[in-house]
């Protein structure tokens, strides 16, 4: 297998085939185990020690009534999410006391991987429907269906499935001189020092390595040779999977097209050694939970070999 990314891993059964069926469903949602982590605005509620607080169904839908999703299966025990509307901070009002409601992107530095990854597909999930509430081919209000993952028509009957967006990307490499670079760029709008892999969303039409290979020249100026997958990332923000790549091009003569890249450093693997563990006189690395970091960590690890 290769590396398991932050907000990959869920331990859960999704029950993909069960969960089209209504009475299955009501039966899980009867089951007196069944349990539910609680997201409010897209932060999901953890506990003082840093995990999600799990309310019981019957719980989390006093509170959220008609809000919940089904995430699969803990071994026998069903397994939902719920998310709470409003502007006010529920963890000011029905659920005080129980924890906080963290940022996500905060809260995956420090949840464990399953429980992330748990929370993330519930974000995503939640942050469709949310967006998705009426049929895009009749414009009629759409209804909720395989516990929430897919929206019905009544009027046309055409079903509406999540969106997953792809993105590439992906670490530039150079190996025609006298040791092994890496190419990093930066956003202007990033924290100061901020440098990370190139991306960009996948076109209709468009192969991943084509998109790879599209995205470094647009933003680079760089002829990519070859592309090697490495590992890929659901990214809940709201719903893309980070596609990453090693990407090998043909000169170091790299230009950032000053609209998506301000700068571009290319960087020995020494250098980008230092930069992971945060030893770099100037430069900031991407955070750990991020498929950036672990392909640069790749690449510094020899990969591909
Ligand atoms: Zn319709």
């Amino acid at each position: 297998m290769t590396p398991i990314n932050t907000f990959a891993g869920s331990p859960l059964d999704r029950a993909g085939d069960l969960r089209q069926d209504p009475a299955w469903l009501a039966e899980q949602e009867a089951n007196p185990q069944a349990r539910a982590l609680v997201l409010w605005e897209g932060r999901p509620l953890l506990s003082d020690d840093g995990a999600l607080v799990w309310l019981s169904l019957a719980h989390a839908r006093d509170i959220a009534p008609d809000r919940d999703l089904f995430l699969g299966l803990d071994g026998e025990a069903p397994v939902f999410a719920v998310e709470i509307e409003g502007s006010a901070d529920p963890a000011q009002g029905p659920l005080k006391g129980m924890g906080v409601f963290s940022d996500l992107r905060s809260a995956a530095a420090i949840l464990p991987d399953g429980e992330a990854a748990m929370a993330g597909a519930a974000k995503s999930l939640f942050d469709w429907r949310r967006r998705h509430g009426f049929c895009a081919a009749c414009g009629t209000e759409s209804r909720t269906a395989a516990g929430g993952w897919k929206r019905k028509c009544p009027a046309c009957g055409t079903e509406h499935f999540p969106r997953v967006d792809p993105v590439v990307i992906m670490l530039p490499v150079f190996n025609g001189g006298p040791e092994p670079l890496c190419l990093l760029g930066r956003q202007a709008s990033w924290p100061q020092g901020r440098m990370s892999a190139l991306a960009g969303f996948l076109e209709p039409g468009e192969s991943i390595e084509e998109a790879c290979a599209r995205e470094v020249a647009e933003e680079a100026g760089l002829r990519v040779t070859r592309a090697r997958y490495h590992s890929s990332q659901p990214w809940p923000f709201p719903s893309q999977l980070m596609i990453g790549l090693i990407a090998e091009v043909d000169s170091e003569e790299a230009r950032p097209d000053q609209t998506e890249l301000e700068a571009v450093a290319w960087l020995t693997r020494a250098d980008a050694r230092a930069l992971l563990s945060g030893a770099h006189p100037v430069l900031a690395a991407p955070p750990p939970t991020a498929i950036a970091h672990q392909l640069i960590r790749a690449w510094v690890d020899g990969f591909p070999a």
